[in-house]
């Protein structure tokens, strides 16, 4: 179906009928299948990629939200994992050993940036963490065994743009793996294939299910790297998503861009009335002109995206706070919750939640003030969310 647009792939591609001819994708809940003979059996097990054969590693539901994300992708081949972490891990583990070096943006997920400074480097994985947005600290923290780049954009909560063309290169320079965490802006948004990522892994939690009903992650890359080490990885190890998961995406998938563009017109509308309220200081949505990375997020980005970071004003660190829970807790429609990518606004305070865990002096370097609060804009009336925000603000 490669020559077809984004849309029509979004609720086409990868579809695979039984016998029976259903329209709706079938939910294959098996763990195994069975064979007609024990000769078929020894050829399936032989060729494990190629047939259904046990659904820690295939399994027809599974298959079809891969081969759809891959298309909407723009890659060759997709793996899907039971969560987003699984699927980084699993890249991780698939493609360094003990003794290598892999270079990070330091804006990235919380528990990603946990697993590379606390686990991997039990393992002999060493990371160096570098501002995503400074383009001479990639190319200085490369070392002679420097075999990955990980990169995250829009940065969460901040939004800050890296350039990720500009880092692709470098990481071929290195000749390093050039990996793309695309959660927040989805293949909707911003296709980092296109503009030289090696991969893209997914927290399909987000936006991909985008009604925050199930757990997922994918990995998208070559053919060759998908299906020979990541394949053999996941079939072994077993970061396998569920048939029922995969089915819930893959319905995820079909409205993909109505919700991504939607939301992000809804973030857009927020961000511009909170710019002109008196109670807000700054405002970081790659939408607004007045962002630092305006012009590149238009070059690489479709639209701004549906998260929108802004700082309640305050006299001190603690009054600050102080503003930034009395928003918090006065809303009627915005959900008090961490998570994000649902059609449903959320809410949530970094400084105390996400990013509660490191300390006050690696918070204020990352940005992340008392007064800063993420907002993950939603399906409502935009009017209603601005109401809902106007309700906690004290003149
Ligand atoms: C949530 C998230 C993850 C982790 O995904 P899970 O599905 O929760 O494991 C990774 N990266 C980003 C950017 C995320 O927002």
């Amino acid at each position: 179906m490669d020559s077809f647009d984004f849309d029509t792939l979004a609720v086409r591609a990868g579809t695979q009928r039984s016998e029976f001819g259903e329209h709706s994708e079938a939910l294959y809940l098996t763990s195994s299948f069975v064979f007609k003979s024990a000769a078929e059996a020894a050829e399936r097990f032989a060729h494990s990629e190629e047939g259904f054969t046990y659904s820690r590693f295939t399994n027809p539901t599974v298959s079809m939200f891969q081969d759809r994300l891959a298309a909407l992708e723009g890659g060759e081949a997709c793996m899907a994992t039971a969560s987003g972490m699984s699927a980084i891990v699993s890249v991780v583990m698939t493609a360094l050993s003990a003794g290598d070096h892999l270079v990070s943006s330091q804006s990235i997920f919380g528990s990603t940036l946990n697993v590379f400074s606390t686990i991997f480097s039990r393992f002999g994985v060493e990371t160096t963490f570098v501002d995503p947005t400074d383009l001479d600290a990639w190319r200085a923290a490369i070392r002679p065994n420097t075999k990955m780049f990980f990169l995250e954009t829009p940065s969460n909560p901040l939004t800050d743009i890296a350039d990720i063309e500009a880092i692709g290169k470098i990481a071929k320079e290195a000749g390093a793996l050039f990996v793309v965490d695309n959660c927040f802006c989805t293949p909707v948004l911003q296709r980092p294939i296109e503009y030289g990522a090696d991969v893209v892994v997914h927290s399909a939690t987000k936006y991909l299910d985008g009604q925050g009903r199930v757990l997922g992650g994918a990995i998208v890359g070559k053919k060759d790297f998908i299906m020979g080490k990541i394949f053999t990885f996941v079939r072994s190890a077993g970061p396998t998503l569920s048939a029922f998961n995969a089915w819930v995406l893959l319905k995820g998938l079909e409205t993909l861009s109505l919700r991504v563009e939607k939301q992000s017109a809804n973030a857009l509308e927020t961000a511009r009335w909170l710019e002109q309220q008196p109670q807000v200081g700054r405002v970081f949505y790659p939408g607004l002109p007045s962002h630092p990375q305006y012009e590149l997020a238009k070059r690489q980005q479709k639209s701004g995206g549906a998260i929108v970071a802004f700082e309640l004003k305050g006299a001190t660190p603690a009054e600050q706070r102080e503003n930034a829970w009395r928003v918090i807790d006065n809303t009627r429609v915005c959900s008090i919750t961490g998570n994000l990518g649902d059609t449903r606004t959320t809410i949530t305070h970094p400084a105390s939640t996400t990013h509660g865990r490191i300390t006050p002096e690696a918070r204020a370097a990352a940005g992340i003030t008392e007064g800063l609060i993420r907002l993950a804009v939603g399906l409502e009336s935009p009017a209603d969310i601005q109401a809902d925000l106007a309700r906690g603000f004290v003149n």
